[in-house]
């Protein structure tokens, strides 16, 4: 471990003194990067720290803790405890028009504790790890609008930059109670990025998503003595998945179900009188998902009538397809090949391909070129995430970094490996200034923001946002661990 970092300050070093830029770069924009990289060790620090609390869904305390101390310290005002979630916060600067809003997450993944290492080593077996890059995710957020906030300040810029400290996105819980409370609603445009294979801006669309657990109960009794005594919640959960599993040859191709049986029977000799699952439904549209969601209650309902037991059913979130915005894809484009991509060392490439040969995909090591913008092919690709529902409030521009190696899947062992070093420190710091750069040129050039805006009031111009999830449903706030 004390290794890696070592190697992973070499890297840091080497890169601190050969920033790359285009020549077209103008003086104002080579400003915020210099910034950047002045702050380099600062804000790869910060990215370290996250990716070692590693906190799942709704327990990030240490983390958002450490983002609204330092954002403070720069003298953002904070909103602690943004839509009742005590790890959710916005933090702002300036006043007036327009208002430019960046996205931050930093929610680990349970199960994906992993060493600087390009083999599977837990640090602790079991533990969660930053499987998605989301500790390089919230602090390029951070990096950039302190960037910005340092011109403004200097330049007397107008304008309001919002920085969104939102949790919970591996669930999608955080921004769709954040939207659902309003917070983006005086926000004129957005700008947000994922860790990822490629380096390029991108518009397309992602899947809408409900996500839900269906409790039931029935009678225990004992499984040989006198089983007619008892009525069985595993029944019906097996019924249930049954039914839904008969489902699945009538909805379209594009529609995506799971479940987990999250809580069963625990011995066969004893009718079990209470049993969970959870479900994640999917589709291209919300009012799809809408529509199949229904019909999946509908089969649960009949299990539990099937099998004379009771059910209870908890719509936990659910969010909408991402609404693309070309035009900002646009801008952020024009700003990636001001930056250039990351410029991987040989040692960090050769820290790619062991992983990718540990994990049995092809040894091409990582992407250190910027891919075209090019319109969405097809239908959105399986994921779902809760940047959507501020796609439908407000426009927003986005891209991604490679921050991993080619081919290893988010989600997975490889992936915090390669986040929580050289790799993710490079991806980092060019998101960090992609953020700066776009967020100067939606503050300073007014056509920009109308443009962006234009498109979205084109697309949405028929459409009246509605959370997903009904105003009695609350945030499910988890206490902060002892
Ligand atoms: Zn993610």
């Amino acid at each position: 471990m004390k290794r890696c970092i070592s190697l992973g300050v070499i890297f840091l070093l080497v890169f601190v003194m050969n920033p790359v830029y285009s020549s077209e770069i103008p003086k104002e924009k080579k400003e915020l990067c210099s910034w950047i990289d002045k702050n380099n060790n600062y804000l790869c620090s910060i990215s370290d720290r996250i990716w070692e609390f590693a906190e799942i869904a709704m327990l990030e305390y240490k983390s958002s803790r450490l983002m609204k101390t330092e954002l403070k310290k720069a003298g953002f005002e904070i909103m602690d405890n943004a839509a009742g979630m005590p790890t959710a916060f916005v933090a702002s600067y300036g006043s007036g028009k327009p208002v430019i809003g960046m996205l931050a997450e930093y929610d680990a993944l349970p199960g994906l504790s992993q060493k600087l290492s390009t083999v599977k080593e837990p640090i602790t077996t079991g533990a969660p790890g930053h499987g998605c890059g989301h500790n390089l995710l919230g602090t390029a957020s951070f990096g950039g609008i302190l960037a910005v906030k340092e011109y403004m300040e200097k330049n007397n810029i107008p304008g309001t930059i919002k920085f969104f400290g939102c949790p919970a996105e591996e669930t999608l819980i955080g921004k769709v109670f954040m939207v659902r409370e309003g917070l983006f609603d005086d926000v004129d445009a957005v700008i947000d990025w994922h860790p990822g294979d490629s380096t390029k801006a991108g518009y397309a669309s992602s899947l809408a998503m409900n996500s839900f657990k269906v409790r039931f109960f029935g009678k225990t009794a004992h499984s040989a003595g006198s089983p007619w005594e008892g009525r069985s919640a595993l029944d019906a959960v097996e019924l249930m998945n049954y039914g839904v599993n008969m489902m699945r040859e009538h909805v379209k191709p594009t529609v995506r179900m799971h479940y987990a049986i999250t809580e069963t029977g625990k011995v066969p000799n004893v009718v079990p009188d209470k049993t969970e699952v959870w479900y994640f439904v999917r589709d291209t549209k919300r009012e799809s998902v809408d529509k199949l969601y229904e019909w999946v209650l509908k089969i649960a309902e009949s299990a539990a009538a099937s099998t004379q037991t009771k059910r209870e059913v908890q719509l936990i979130t659910g969010c909408y397809e991402i609404l693309g915005n070309k035009a900002g894809a646009e801008i952020i484009q024009k700003n990636l090949k001001l930056i250039e991509p990351p410029d991987f060392t040989e040692e960090e490439q050769r820290f790619a391909k062991e992983i990718q040969k540990s994990m049995e995909k092809e040894e091409k090591g990582i992407s250190e070129k910027i891919s075209k913008l090019v319109p969405p092919k097809g239908p959105p690709g399986g994921g779902s995430t809760d940047v959507a529902d501020i796609s439908w409030v407000t426009p927003v521009a986005r891209f991604s970094v490679a921050s991993k190696p080619s081919s290893v899947p988010g989600h997975s062992w490889g992936t915090t490996a390669a986040v929580g070093m050289g790799i993710g420190h490079k991806a980092m710091i060019v998101a960090a200034k992609t953020f700066a750069l776009t967020a100067l040129d939606l503050l300073t050039k007014k056509q920009l923001v109308q443009k962006m805006r234009k498109e979205w009031e084109e697309k949405t111009k028929d459409f009246k946002y509605k959370c997903a999830v009904p105003p009695e449903i609350k945030p499910p706030v988890l206490p902060e661990p002892r």
